[in-house]
């Protein structure tokens, strides 16, 4: 048997390169020895975005079609829409017993986005709940290893602590513990030097952004405002155009010796800004390529096959979960004209 991979990405605009570091590239290797599953998990954009579900429909094959222009090849991962999948919904209602408020309050990720939407307590209860129902995602597929940036890590804590807490009370062994596969980039900058590339945020360059737009985004990333004449010295640290050569530059060496000449002085923004345009041009290019002879009806149609496979696998892990809380009642108990006393 082989082991089982699952991701998602919420379907709120298109991915972009955090996606490509943090968790596409490994998605990509994983589906060759991975039962892989890849989720766009449009219940869970809607948590933050109810009152503008057009968009959430709009960037649904969007986001399909970027996972198939980056290598995600449907012959070999099953792409399905979470909200086509009723059984994850109802995972999602039997977890929520098992999960404090305080519990889910604590969660960094979700703390530092809260933070973010400035929700204060106005927050969403489904917004707040949505690590319990990526546990149930995870879940629903016996998923063993879960491809994501660093801001993913509480989600699965908390997934194994619902699993523990599940398996232990009604004494099952149904639910498995996944752990996390973290990208070589864990979480990549944005291009404005905030803490992360994000839809949200819209300081990411995108997998479909056209060469120009590349070029501008470049050219507008955060160096060091300090770093005026090319003979100054150079901050590396906190450097946007450092973190990105790091992640998508393939010669470590050369990256390494820029960087003394740098923080030294002697060497300009203009250069490391157009050796970074480079880099990225050349990556994107077979992508946006690729991308363009998708069409939307093929696309569709691997997104039904790939539902319709991913239902049968949830319906399956939904059955055993109801057994194990003894509620499985029209398969188990006697209905067949038996007195009940
Ligand atoms: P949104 O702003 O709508 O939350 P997002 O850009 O944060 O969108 P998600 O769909 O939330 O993207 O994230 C999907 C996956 O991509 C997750 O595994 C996440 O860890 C990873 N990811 C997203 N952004 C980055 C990043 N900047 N660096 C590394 N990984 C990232
Ligand atoms: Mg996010």
């Amino acid at each position: 048997m082989k082991k089982v991979a699952l991701t998602g990405d919420r379907p709120t605009g298109n991915l972009h390169l955090g996606h490509l570091a943090g968790s596409l590239m490994n998605r990509v290797q994983l589906q060759d020895s991975f039962d892989q599953y890849v989720m766009l998990a449009d219940v869970q954009a809607l948590t933050d975005y109810f009152e503008n579900p057009q968009k959430v429909k709009d960037n649904i094959l969007e986001v399909a079609a970027d996972y198939l222009a980056v290598g995600i090849d449907p012959e070999l991962s099953t792409i399905f829409i979470q909200s086509q999948i009723p059984q994850l919904a109802e995972l999602t209602v039997y977890f929520m017993n098992l999960v404090t408020v305080s519990r889910l309050e604590r969660n960094p990720t979700v703390k530092t986005e809260i933070a973010q939407k400035e929700f204060g307590r106005s927050v969403p209860t489904g917004f707040l709940c949505y690590p319990i129902s990526q546990a149930a995602d995870i879940t629903a597929f016996g998923t063993d290893v879960v491809p994501v940036g660093e801001d993913q890590l509480p989600m699965i804590e908390l997934a194994n602590e619902i699993v523990r807490k599940f398996n232990r009370l009604y004494q099952t062994d149904c639910l498995k513990e996944s752990e996390a596969l973290l990208g070589k980039t864990t979480r990549l900058v944005g291009i404005d030097g905030k803490a992360k590339a994000s839809k949200s945020l819209n300081n990411a360059i995108f997998l479909n952004d056209p060469p120009e737009i590349i070029k501008q985004k470049v050219q507008a990333m955060y160096t060091d405002p300090d770093h005026i004449r090319i003979s100054d010295p150079g901050k590396v640290d906190g450097n946007v155009v450092f973190a990105y050569l790091d992640a998508f530059y393939d010669n470590a060496e050369e990256i390494s010796s820029l960087k003394q000449q740098y923080s030294n002085g002697g060497l300009g923004d203009t250069a490391l800004k157009s050796l970074l345009n480079e880099c990225l041009q050349k990556m994107l290019l077979p992508i946006r390529e690729k991308r363009r002879f998708l069409r939307k009806k093929d696309i569709l149609e691997i997104c039904i096959n790939g539902t319709r496979k991913a239902k049968s696998v949830a319906a399956g892990t939904l059955a055993a979960v109801k057994s194990a809380l003894g509620i499985n009642f029209f398969n188990e108990m006697p209905m067949q004209g038996e007195n009940l006393y």
